[in-house]
């Protein structure tokens, strides 16, 4: 990938925007990333207080893809300091109306800008960067991931979210959660992009990271159940890691 510019799918991008008025619907179209948030959101908590022995009250976070600000929303209520970015308007339009709404505007602000071009404007800013279920959307997930790095201070931390490419991740992320169940739109996803820890490691490792900690993230339809399981990474999973 050459430049910035040319490291965003704006096809991508535009599955996300055309829904935009329902990112606040907790039963809309977003209902499974409102319905994963609070285990997400304890898992980042539990890294950023193992690695700095507080959690993320205080803390300068950037939140990369930031879509209607579900998880910068909900590390904001938690006490950090939240820029939210996305290449995607409307999301952003959404996720300001919900921060007014909700009188988090203070502490919580959303950009329209690329991920790199901020890493070159606000380099060794952040004490957090989170970047969930976006990799997975972008040509060049490599660049995010580097540019991730160069927005953190050194001993800073990043999580990173995606979805694995095996055979149980296109049953259960494209054939289960797009067409049975109907938890996500149809064609969300494109299997092909999906990353699988070890690549999503190498990338990060080849950025200047050290890898801290890893989960997956499990569901039952049935019972409409979500839990974590370090043991299992097969669909859903969640990296942590440090800037040296
Ligand atoms: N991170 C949020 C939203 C995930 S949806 C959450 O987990 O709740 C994926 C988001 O990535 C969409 O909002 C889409 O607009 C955004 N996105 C896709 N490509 C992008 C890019 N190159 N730069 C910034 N955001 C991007």
């Amino acid at each position: 990938m050459s430049t910035h510019a040319q490291n965003a799918d704006f096809e991508e991008i535009g599955k996300f925007t055309r829904l935009a008025d329902e990112w606040w619907d907790k039963n809309g179209a977003f209902k499974s990333l409102h319905d994963i948030n609070p285990l997400r959101l304890n898992w980042i908590e539990d890294c950023v207080k193992e690695h700095f022995g507080t959690g993320l009250g205080g803390k300068k976070v950037l939140d990369v893809g930031c879509g209607g600000g579900i998880l910068s929303h909900s590390m904001a209520v938690r006490g950090a300091n939240v820029l939210g970015a996305d290449l995607g308007d409307a999301n952003l339009q959404a996720a300001k109306i919900y921060a007014d709404k909700t009188s988090m505007s203070d502490v919580l602000d959303f950009r329209c800008v690329p991920v790199e071009v901020l890493a070159a404007e606000q380099a060794e800013q952040y004490d957090v960067v989170t970047c969930m279920e976006m990799l997975e959307h972008v040509p060049d997930p490599s660049a995010i991931v580097q540019a991730c790095f160069d927005l953190l201070k050194p001993n800073g931390v990043c999580i990173l979210s995606t979805l694995n490419r095996n055979k149980k991740s296109y049953l259960f992320a494209i054939v289960g959660a797009e067409y049975i169940l109907r938890l996500v739109d149809k064609g969300t996803h494109d299997w092909h992009k999906f990353i699988t820890p070890a690549e999503l490691d190498t990338m990060a490792t080849h950025a200047g990271f050290k890898r801290a900690d890893m989960t997956g993230l499990h569901y039952n339809p049935l019972t409409r159940h979500y839990w974590l399981s370090n043991r299992n990474v097969d669909v859903n999973y969640m990296m942590a890691f440090v800037k040296p």
